[in-house]
């Protein structure tokens, strides 16, 4: 058994892990210092793995085919059939896979980070005991720890439905083939992202939702509006509905939805279920060494300390919020506060993305929440289509909604649903972070013709002088 010993130790090389590992092998590098990660699976954790980069690979696949399909619209002709190659698109997408894990192995190596491969769990506070994948046992002692085991997909129990072709994200990622027919459970941001995926690959997809409208977190008008574009290509919807059960007829799934309007029955191939992750907590010895916990997950201050001040956590354990940019964040505030620093999360401005076509974007306050909060309002709407831009790219669909406050024109929260929406929300972003008004934002120039001023003309819809709306 050889023990390592390092000023900072990080449990998990997710992007919450191996970003704080590499921060704190930049700050080793300047104040001296050395920095142990260990990972038993994949560097690169879920989002790299199983989650993030293999989805929208996925999506690129499945639009540009789309694009392919519609290219007479454009004047494009191709004489012959258009067809794909499933196998080959997730070929392409490992590949990416495989070569962001080996970029970050590079700047494990470029920021003197040592990597361990292997199983760790704490025995002390300030020991971490990693079994190897031979079995062995090693010890790592640190300075500091940062904990960042992130999460896994959660078997969720539906009667009757267990066997061949019940899929988890994680499988859906891995698909081997393209089901004809699919169910998908949950139309939060996976579920609804892989019934793109499916349903442009030529499937028949119907997703079910227990909340009365699709992405139950996003403002609800923006929602609707992709819930509109979503099903205009052929996605079924069903909402206010819960899986009751399944059964198994020929090498089919009989799902058996409760909906408003009595049990519905659909035929499908494969089930996908997009909802339930449980946090990475068990088994690394957070009772053994008292770390305290909020329902199933750890417990941390701004400053992503647990209740003992050298063990931080960060990203998917937290519960505080499952995207990568927010773990990586963590990471970084975690990292420097090793190093003395005194940083602290902020999450007024938390962007949050779907990857459909159109994007789902949207950051800050709901309408809905500005005013639960107390905030008198002004909103500010805009539709794309009406946009040079949209027109001469073909993608009219959407609603960009602005809200800030009356009084002083702060802005609070922007959502949007067009094409291009993750790239255009940094703006709005920013804008949260740095508490700016809608006077500072009709002032700014925006470039033209492009999407973002779709996003403009909603900060002068709310400033109440919108140029190009009717
Ligand atoms: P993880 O990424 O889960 O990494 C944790 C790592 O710790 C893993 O590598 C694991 O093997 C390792 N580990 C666990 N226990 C141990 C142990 N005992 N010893 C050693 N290693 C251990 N987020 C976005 O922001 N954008 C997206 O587009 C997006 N798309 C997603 C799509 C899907 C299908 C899914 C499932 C998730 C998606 N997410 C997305 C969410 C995102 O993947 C997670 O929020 C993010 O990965 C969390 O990062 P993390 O570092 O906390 O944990």
């Amino acid at each position: 058994m050889a023990t390592y010993e390092a000023d900072v130790v990080v449990l998990g090389a997710g992007p919450g892990g191996y970003v704080a590992a590499i921060r704190a092998g930049q700050l080793a590098k300047e104040h001296g210092g050395s920095v142990i990660c260990i990972e038993r699976e994949y560097l690169g954790g879920t989002c790299l793995n199983w989650g993030c980069i293999p989805s929208k690979a996925m999506i690129a696949h499945a639009e540009r085919y789309q694009h392919v399909l519609h290219a007479k619209e454009m004047g494009i002709l191709i004489n012959g059939t258009v067809d794909y190659d499933f196998e080959q698109m997730q070929a392409r997408k490992n590949k990416i896979v495989q070569t962001l894990r080996g970029g970050i192995g590079m700047l494990f190596k470029k920021n003197g980070v040592q990597s361990i491969e292997g199983t760790g769990k704490l025995i002390d506070p300030h020991t971490i005991e990693v079994t190897r994948p031979d079995g062995s046992k090693d010890l790592v002692r640190g300075k500091n720890i940062i904990l960042a085991t992130g999460s896994s997909v959660m078997k969720i129990n539906i009667p009757g439905l267990e066997g061949e072709n019940v899929w988890t994200s994680d499988d859906a990622v891995n698909a081997p083939f393209v089901p004809d027919s699919m169910l998908i459970l949950g139309a939060g941001a996976v579920g609804v992202e892989f019934s793109f995926v499916f349903n442009a690959l030529g499937g028949h997809v119907t997703v079910v939702e227990m909340m009365p409208h699709i992405l139950p977190t996003f403002d609800e008008e923006i929602a609707k509006e992709a819930e509109r574009a979503l099903s205009k290509q052929g996605i079924q919807f069903i909402t206010g509905s819960t899986l009751k059960s399944a059964e198994r007829v020929g090498d089919r799934w009989r799902c058996y939805v409760e909906t408003p309007n009595g049990i519905q029955q659909f035929d499908v191939q494969v089930v996908l279920i997009g909802v339930g992750r449980k946090p990475n907590v068990d088994g690394i010895g957070l009772e053994t060494v008292g770390i305290q916990m909020n329902k199933r997950y750890v417990a941390v201050d701004e400053s992503m300390r647990t209740n003992i001040p050298h063990i931080y956590a960060i990203g998917d354990i937290t519960g505080i919020a499952p995207l990568a940019h927010v773990a990586s964040m963590q990471g970084i505030v975690a990292a420097e506060n090793c190093f003395g620093a005194a940083r602290r999360m902020d999450y007024r401005a938390v962007p949050n993305v779907v990857y459909t076509v159109p994007e789902v974007a949207g950051v800050g306050l709901t309408e809905q929440q500005a005013r639960e909060q107390g905030y008198e309002v002004r909103i500010g709407k805009f539709q794309p289509r009406i946009l040079g831009r949209a027109m001469a790219v073909g993608e009219r669909d959407g609603l960009v909604k602005v809200v800030a406050d009356a009084k002083y024109g702060q802005i609070l929260g922007v959502h949007i649903c067009c094409s291009h929406a993750s790239d255009l929300l940094q703006e709005a972003v920013l804008a949260i972070k740095l508490e700016a008004t809608l006077d500072e934002l009709v002032d700014t120039i925006h470039p033209h013709p492009t999407m973002v001023e779709a996003l403009m003309e909603a900060f002068h819809d709310a400033a109440g002088h919108c140029i190009h709306k009717a």
